[in-house]
């Protein structure tokens, strides 16, 4: 399988403090990785180092098998962020153009629609079953509807590779429980590849082939399955939340 992600030894500090040391992994094609570890843990922090939006202290990365520095075809990966209110929600902007700027990130100067694009658009509307919400003001959605509409936006160019920080606070289970299952379906039905920082560590082993464990260093990363049979995995962690994230997997 083709390598989506790779880092080598990746150092990401602010000021003093060391916030990711020596981070190693490599992430293929089709993965599903589930990105799990306590608050302070670095999380944001990867993520935002591979989208470039950090410096490396040092350490290489590597982004559809090009050096990060010379990657540009950024639309080819789809982002969520955790907090959608990063997005001033009262703008006055409907669904159907939240949805449209995805497609934005695509296009060369002058930036503009064509034809095609409404069609797309329509797509990922239908795809997160918000068809119904098209002609609606993004400040008139719950918080879980926008959600959606912000996930439509993620992946309406059709991305190859989609970051996820799972939404904790907006949620109701049932909402979470099918953002989860949405995600599945683009994994298995489209093969995009899947970073999903989650906090779920008792379901993600349920749709996640992947499990990268990170306290500012790589506690570990590999298959879940590896995870489980690890005695090192039980020292460090215990019966108990070995058993927690691996019950899927027994
Ligand atoms: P996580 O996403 O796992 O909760 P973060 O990546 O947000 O962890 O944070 C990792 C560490 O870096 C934390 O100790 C946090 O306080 C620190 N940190 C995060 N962002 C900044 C920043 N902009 N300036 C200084 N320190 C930061």
């Amino acid at each position: 399988m083709p390598t989506i992600i790779s880092t080598e030894h990746l150092h990401v500090r602010y000021n003093a403090e060391m916030a990711l040391a020596d981070v190693t992994f490599t992430i293929s094609s089709g993965d599903y990785v589930g990105l799990v570890g306590p608050n302070g843990a670095g999380k944001t922090t990867l993520i935002k180092t591979i989208l470039g939006l950090l410096a490396a202290e040092s350490g290489r990365i590597e982004i559809f098998g090009r050096p990060a520095a010379r990657f540009s075809e950024w639309n080819r990966i789809g982002y969520l962020p955790q907090r959608v209110a990063s997005f001033n929600p009262l703008f006055p902007a409907t669904v159907k153009e939240v949805v449209g700027l995805g497609l934005l990130g695509q296009k060369h100067f002058p930036k503009r629609f064509i034809p095609g694009d409404g069609k797309r658009i329509d797509r990922a509307l239908e795809l997160l079953e918000i068809t119904p919400l098209r002609g609606k003001l993004i400040s008139e959605l719950s918080g879980g509807e926008q959600q959606r509409v912000f996930l439509a936006r993620a992946i309406v160019p059709d991305p190859d590779l989609l970051i996820l920080d799972e939404p904790i606070t907006a949620l109701d289970p049932q909402t979470r429980d099918n953002f989860f299952s949405l995600i599945s379906r683009f994994n298995r039905e489209k093969g995009t590849t899947i970073i999903m920082v989650t906090h779920d560590v008792g379901s993600i082993g349920q749709y996640a082939n992947k499990f990268l464990y990170l306290d500012r260093k790589v506690v570990f990363f590999g298959p879940f399955f590896d995870f489980c049979q690890s005695p090192e995995m039980n020292k460090h962690f215990g019966d108990y939340s070995q058993h927690v994230i691996c019950h899927q997997h027994d």
